[in-house]
């Protein structure tokens, strides 16, 4: 099976619309998205839209359960609060209905699909150091885990007699091909393939994850897209000047 792994797409329609381009020239199984569909961009319902269209498995992030009140926006900086109001005034009853169910946790085939960390999905804690990381390798009961929300890709192996991590992959030239194995027994691993609309790893081409589940292959792949055209819809809305300088920067 090959899946795409997307996360962290933030209403971003021009990133999302040249990643799903990007994807159509390959054979792709299953999409899979691990949240933050919506917020900070001006796209947000288009952004659902094309994610149903192609019946990627979902989710939650902290964007998307805020928009719907099932997480209190004091959780959120002033920005990000402005973008979550007016996010919410954009989509419909039925749009607001599909994020308010998405579940927090959900596992398809080898891995385990989740916004921030486990063993608290809940929290949307933001992934900073080992001992994080290792409650998620115990707490897995899949080889894999899929996470998003720092917005910053990274692969991780975790030993499981050793109980240490014995790899860690954050530089865009280690990601470009790196392989696993299926032996949930001895090892585990946890896959992050940056964000689709809002990358922080300072390059601010849309960032998407590949999974070769046979080849045992994890790939993040970064695809230009339209900034100019996203920023100049942000700030159309009236959202934030900072939400649309920092697409640029990648920041
Ligand atoms: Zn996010």
């Amino acid at each position: 099976m090959r899946y795409a792994v997307l996360s962290d797409i933030h209403g971003n329609l021009e990133a999302l619309t040249a990643v799903m381009d990007a994807l159509s020239r390959q054979r792709i199984d299953q999409y899979l998205c691990l949240g933050d569909v919506v917020g900070y961009g001006a796209d947000p319902a288009a952004c659902l839209a094309r994610l149903h269209s192609c019946d990627a498995v979902m989710v939650g992030g902290n964007h998307d359960l805020a928009c719907t009140g099932k997480l209190d926006l004091g959780w959120f900086n002033d920005a990000a609060k402005t973008a979550l109001t007016w996010t919410r005034d954009q989509l419909s009853f039925t749009e607001l209905d599909a994020l308010r169910r998405l579940p927090l946790t959900t596992v398809v085939g080898p891995f385990t699909l989740v916004h921030a960390t486990l063993p608290h999905p809940e929290r949307f804690e933001y992934l900073v150091d080992v001992a994080q990381a290792v409650d998620v390798f115990t707490t897995c009961r899949t080889p894999m885990c899929l996470a998003g929300h720092t917005h910053i890709p990274c692969f991780l192996e975790y030993d499981c007699a050793q109980r240490r991590i014995v790899r860690h992959l954050a530089a865009a030239q280690e990601l470009t091909d790196v392989s696993f194995t299926d032996t949930p027994q001895t090892r585990r691993y946890l896959f992050n393939p940056g964000s689709v609309g809002q990358p922080r790893d300072g390059d601010p081409r849309a960032s998407v994850g590949l999974i070769d589940s046979e080849a045992q292959r994890v790939s993040v792949h970064r695809v230009p897209y339209d900034v100019a055209t996203a920023q100049r819809k942000i700030q159309r809305a009236g959202l934030p000047g900072f939400l649309a300088d920092r697409l640029a920067a990648g920041r």
